[in-house]
């Protein structure tokens, strides 16, 4: 199923940000201009895709790295945040 997100691309690139996102291949943190998208036929959705609020055609997210080049999947740059916060947590 397609993640409905509410929300729109540029508010989901500020929280990539906020949330100090990063490259999985070099670590260089996202920007709201690294992270970029294209759209899908809703028959071409997938688990990872995301449906922003009022747009009708699914769209693949990922980061393309301002250092190395390497493209993140979004899925990815938010396993890594959870992971993170989930350490943090261990550590307080
Ligand atoms: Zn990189």
């Amino acid at each position: 199923m397609t993640q409905h997100l509410n929300m729109s691309i540029d508010d989901l690139r500020q929280t990539l940000v906020r949330n100090k996102a990063s490259c999985l291949s070099c670590g260089r943190s996202v920007t709201i201009f690294s992270v970029r998208h294209y759209t899908v036929a809703p028959e071409d959705s997938g688990n990872n895709h995301v449906m922003f609020a009022n747009w009708t055609r699914p769209s693949w997210v990922y980061n393309e790295c301002d250092g190395c080049g390497y493209q993140t999947a979004l899925w990815k740059m938010v396993k890594g945040i959870t992971a993170r916060q989930e350490k943090m947590a261990i550590h307080r």
